[in-house]
């Protein structure tokens, strides 16, 4: 594997945010990451995994080694009378996935098109949109634990996947590098189009539901409602949607009578970020190079020079000021470094 030193990361984050890596390598095959543990190298050097840089806030130059994900691949690996498991590399890009489900007609991840990065993140975070999580096709993961390198596989329980969560961001944070995952799609979908903004696109439709022509409307949605980062730097929502419990939900309820809610399983409540932060008056602010996007008040965005301490200094005041008013606190979705 070829290291190289002062690596720019500008093209690699889509904040486009100015960071060096003082290290970084592209691994283009599974024996590319065991040369870098056996070599001993992981062990004596900070060391970060990087995919499509969509989640992330480069706050400061990186002191380390940024591992660079091209492992690329997508393949059927089994079918049975209902279902087919599909497995693909983590460097491909989500998308790419997405579209090959389209493509042989499969079912259980078309609410999840067009999220940015790659496939092998998708796990880290649980990524999830118009109803519908990973975890609810997961099947497995495989991963190199870089202080044995050995492969090991996840199952989806073992994963401990939450809201925008699991494992690989608690316990187990830096220590695994996920090399594939493996998701058990649907022959015959039961098509999840519950979500409001969706429900509403379907509403005038006359053609027969599909996979493709949900894909389609999700696109669409997504296109209109959310900044492009190729235009507008940004990492989608920087913030998840707090859960509070419903004695809490009862009382600003009172206070507050037009917060908005969605009920959880448990009783719980949760409430929409971006409704917090336009309460506090944030929504759409511009900070020098710095924002809360106009029409989505829970995207913060790159105007074109913003330094991420100054991304992070707005997403402080963010938090101070919702937790001031509300007593809420918001926590990150968005991995900061
Ligand atoms: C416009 C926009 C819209 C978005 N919409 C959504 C949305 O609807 N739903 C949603 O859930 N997310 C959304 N996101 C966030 C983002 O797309 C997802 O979090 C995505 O999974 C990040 O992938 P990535 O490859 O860019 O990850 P990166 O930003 O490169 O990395 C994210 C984290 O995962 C770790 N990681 C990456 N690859 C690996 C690996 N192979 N092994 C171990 N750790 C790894 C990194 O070290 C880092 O901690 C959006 C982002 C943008 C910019």
């Amino acid at each position: 594997v070829e290291i190289k030193e002062n690596y720019s990361l500008q093209h690699l984050n889509t904040f486009g945010i100015k960071a060096y890596a003082k290290l970084f390598v592209e691994v283009n095959a599974i024996s590319d990451i065991l040369e870098l543990i056996t070599s001993g190298f992981l062990k004596n050097h900070l060391w970060m995994v990087l995919g499509g840089g969509s989640n992330i806030l480069f706050t400061k130059d990186f002191d380390g080694l940024v591992i660079k994900n091209s492992l690329f691949g997508i393949e059927i690996e089994q079918e049975d009378s209902n279902t087919v498991l599909v497995r693909a590399m983590a460097g491909e890009l989500w998308d790419n996935l997405v579209s090959f489900a389209i493509k042989h007609n499969l079912g259980g991840i078309e609410n999840l098109s067009l999220i940015p990065g790659s496939v092998g993140a998708a796990p880290v975070q649980n990524i999830g949109a118009y109803g519908v999580e990973l975890k609810d096709t997961f099947e497995s993961l495989e991963a190199i634990n870089t202080k044995t390198g050995e492969i090991e596989v996840f199952s989806n329980d073992a994963c401990k996947f939450g809201y925008r969560d699991s494992i690989f961001k608690n316990e187990l944070k830096g220590l695994y590098i996920i090399v594939s995952i493996s998701l058990r799609l649907q022959k015959n979908p039961i098509y999840n189009v519950e979500y409001f903004a969706l429900k509403e696109k379907l509403k005038d439709n006359s053609k027969p539901l599909s996979v493709s022509l949900i894909s389609e409307y999700v696109s669409d949605i997504r296109r209109s409602k959310l900044p492009d980062p190729k235009v507008i730097g940004n990492a989608g929502s920087f913030f998840k949607n707090p859960e509070i419990t419903l004695e809490k939900f009862t009382d600003l309820k009172s206070r507050f009578p037009d917060i908005q809610s969605f009920d959880l399983p448990n009783g719980d409540k949760k409430i929409p970020a971006g409704w917090l932060i336009e309460q506090v008056g944030l929504k759409g602010k511009q900070f020098g190079q710095t924002g809360s996007h106009k029409n989505q008040a829970l995207v913060l965005v790159n105007y074109g020079e913003a330094k991420g301490e100054e991304i992070l200094a707005l997403a402080n005041l963010i938090k101070k000021s919702v937790l001031e008013k509300f007593d809420i606190e918001l926590k990150e979705e968005v991995t900061t470094i």
